[in-house]
């Protein structure tokens, strides 16, 4: 649950699932870390040398007076920043190669040869069991060679004329529906009429404003549905599928980052040997976004007792998550924040987590941690130093020294942290070590960390746990937090 600054109460929902101990295998873990780096520094050597290619053609570009080229080169990598996860999204397919400038299809070329590579890379990764890391080389190869066929399949793409769609898109378009980013899915013909303000209702058309009329009450509400997504509102069909547009973007980012949260290293084999499994079921997340405060707090409040101190909330007994308008940057992270509840919770078979008796921690760390999502066009990034609470988290070490380190934090139940007069000191501290055991020293700790989750999201994690996943005893991880959260960390660029 997104907390209102100044709220101690937290929500309980649901009940305590204990179970086994999860076994930790040392000498396999030794034996996969060499693998890892031999992986690691293959993507190195890719992306440097790509850099280096593309370097001399932007130069090129510009001597030949190509700006709109040189420009494109330069800004086709991200200026990698410390702390900070880069997601590449698929990109499209050109057209129209044959009325292409030589440089630019230099710069295809380069592009395409860097992509089979990306794509090798991640095949490697996927026999070496490195899931995550594998899925995203295996998006960043489409992204600089999005006609790739065949990492297209492997994500589940299915062909559509000279593009690429989802299954949804396509059972979507062979209905004879189109997409608009203003109104979502509709029959194509209706598509103009909707532009000039009519709106189709029950086998006929109306005007907008009888229109919302008629789904003033949220249990009449409009829906929207997306590949992942199904949001009912009452604000506005536009607001809707803003919203899901919006979750979208998390998804694919989340999707990516936790590929080993919700992909075996078996599944994920077996996609690259019979190229490709689809990519999920067609099972929608269900939100809802009410039209402001006071419909979200009635329709609520009699459910869950201190709804009117959040901003959003994920419910995991009804498996939907709700949200209303609010201040622009605050709707986004808690929306942000309430999603990933809904996907850690939703994606795999999982118990409930908001009465675990240990552990409970890093379902809101990761929550936490997911705030800092900046959706790019072309990338998305996650984590970074100055994002969400780190600047807080940073603070409070240094300044008040606030602290609790990682044997007393595994300990902790759901009831522990939500009654902690210090609650929002220890958010942003969680939100802290969420980052740092994702991002930290190239993202040594990120396979383990998403281990560890799914352990606690099974409802078999003990206090041991985190240590055996990452194998590193906790007083180390302590001071590694401090040097990561205080800057006293080189980074690389890494897969
Ligand atoms: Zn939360």
């Amino acid at each position: 649950m997104q907390l209102l600054r100044k709220t101690t109460s937290h929500i309980f929902i649901t009940v305590l699932m204990v179970g086994l101990v999860v076994g930790y295998c040392a000498v396999a873990r030794i034996s996969w870390a060499t693998g890892e780096e031999e992986n690691t520094n293959l993507y190195t050597q890719y992306t440097a040398s790509f850099l280096q290619k593309i370097g001399r053609l932007e130069i090129e570009a510009d001597q030949a007076g190509e700006t709109i080229l040189a420009e494109k080169i330069r800004n086709w990598m991200p200026q990698r920043g410390s702390e900070k996860i880069y997601l590449f999204h698929p990109g499209s397919p050109a057209t129209n190669e044959s009325r292409k400038s030589k440089l630019e299809q230099a710069f295809g070329k380069l592009c395409l040869q860097h992509g089979e590579d990306l794509l090798e890379l991640s095949r490697r990764l996927a026999t070496d069991g490195q899931v995550t890391k594998s899925v995203m080389v295996l998006s960043e190869a489409l992204y600089h060679a999005p006609q790739l066929s065949e990492a297209r399949e492997l994500l589940g793409y299915q062909k559509h004329g000279d593009r690429w769609i989802t299954p949804e898109a396509e059972k979507q378009l062979a209905e004879g529906n189109i997409w608009s980013d203003q109104f979502g899915w509709l029959p194509k013909d209706h598509l103009p009429r909707y532009q000039t303000g009519e709106r189709y209702y029950h086998g006929r058309w109306i005007s907008r404003e009888k229109d919302a009329r008629l789904h003033a009450d949220i249990k009449r509400g409009w829906k929207v549905e997306t590949d992942h997504y199904e949001v009912i509102t009452n604000h506005s069909l536009e607001a809707g599928v803003q919203i899901a547009l919006k979750l979208e973007q998390l998804y694919s980012v989340w999707w990516q980052v936790f590929a080993n949260y919700h992909i075996s290293s078996e599944e994920l084999k077996k996609m690259f040997s019979a190229n490709g499994i689809p990519r999920s079921s067609l099972k929608r997340h269900k939100v809802v976004y009410f039209r402001d405060r006071k419909d979200y707090v009635s329709e609520l409040g009699r459910l869950q007792a201190g709804i009117e101190n959040s901003w959003g909330f994920y419910f995991e007994n009804r498996k939907t998550a709700y949200f209303y308008p609010e201040e622009k940057d605050s709707e986004k992270i808690t929306l942000w924040h309430e999603a990933t509840h809904q996907l850690f919770s939703e994606t795999r078979a999982s118990h409930k987590v908001a009465r675990l008796k240990n552990n409970f921690w890093i379902t809101e760390g990761i929550a936490c941690f997911m705030e800092s999502l900046q959706p790019g066009a072309n990338f998305s990034t996650l984590g970074g130093l100055q994002e969400g609470r780190l600047p807080a988290a940073r603070a409070r070490l240094e300044q008040t020294h606030f602290y609790i380190p990682f044997d007393r934090l595994v300990a902790l139940s759901g009831s522990d942290i939500q009654r902690d007069p210090d609650i929002q000191k220890l958010y942003s501290q969680i939100a802290g070590q969420a980052t740092f055991l994702m991002v930290a020293d190239n993202g040594q700790y990120r396979q383990g960390v998403t281990d560890y989750l799914r352990a606690v999201y099974r409802g078999i994690a003990r206090p041991e746990t985190l240590a055996l996943k990452l194998g590193v005893r906790l007083a180390v991880l302590d001071n590694q937090y401090r040097d990561f959260l205080l800057g006293r960390q080189t980074t690389r660029p890494e897969p």
